[in-house]
């Protein structure tokens, strides 16, 4: 092994372990969701040591049934995208996944306190110290996005008071340019995004992983969106931080 090679294996030793005591903490509302707003962040944190989990509220029992030459019933929908989900979070080096277990499109019919006392349950054994999910509009107004949105934003106040370390919360967003162009009607915070993740190196991993999701059509589309583009971050809205601030993730990570 020459010099080089040995200092840079020790510098990959070193980012592997870079986050080892840290956490992050995904909140959505379907399988597939996290994939399409934080699959490069969540393998990226993952393989340099942070410990990663990703919530979701529902199995996506109302979603398309098959794409390709996969054709599900819907009685085998959630099972299937369970396992979809749970082939994608071991994709980005995640934990298995927690599922809540409401019904797609009824999370809103679910009392917000109820669903923020399950969170903020989890919050406290998983101790995050940054919780990702959607902003108050769910990116796509979605009522089980803006239900779960309502619910995390409340356990990770009630979490924040209580704990006595740096925790940050963030939002999905998208710069408004790019949310035109997937004609969401979005604006506030979610159009406003402050931190900024390069994809590169990832950009692989979250294709597969959208791939994986062969029973959902919308995830394939934007799987061929990625492959035709040319430059990509995913990017977040932290709360409470001004807008004009941009902030590295990894600044929220650091002590
Ligand atoms: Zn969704």
């Amino acid at each position: 092994m020459n010099v080089l090679s040995f200092v840079l294996s020790i510098l990959k030793m070193n980012n592997a372990n870079r986050y080892i005591n840290k956490s992050i903490l995904g909140i959505f509302a379907h399988p597939d969701d996290e994939t399409s707003s934080a699959g490069c962040t969540f393998t990226k944190f993952a393989q340099m040591g942070a410990n990663v989990t990703v919530i979701t509220a529902t199995r996506g029992e109302l979603g398309t049934l098959g794409t390709g030459d996969l054709s599900v019933s819907r009685e085998e929908l959630p099972a299937v995208r369970e396992r979809e989900l749970s082939k994608v979070l071991s994709l980005f080096g995640a934990n298995p996944p927690i599922l809540l277990g409401y019904k797609d499109q009824e999370v809103e019919l679910q009392k917000t306190e109820v669903i923020s006392e399950r969170l903020r349950d989890h919050m406290d054994l998983i101790q995050p110290d940054v919780v990702i999910t959607f902003g108050p509009q769910g990116i796509s107004r979605h009522s089980d996005h803006i239900a779960i949105h309502q619910a995390a934003l409340s356990a990770f106040n009630l979490y924040k008071r209580d704990i006595d370390k740096k925790v940050s919360l963030l939002y999905v967003a998208i710069p408004e340019l790019v949310a035109k162009e997937f004609d969401l009607d979005i604006d506030g915070p979610e159009t406003q995004p402050n931190v900024f993740v390069p994809t590169h190196e990832y950009i692989g991993v979250k294709i597969k992983a959208l791939r994986a999701y062969k029973s959902q059509e919308d995830a394939q589309e934007f799987a061929v969106w990625l492959e035709n583009s040319s430059e990509y971050y995913e990017s977040f809205k932290i709360v409470d931080v001004d807008e004009d601030t941009i902030i590295a993730f990894e600044n929220l990570l650091e002590d």
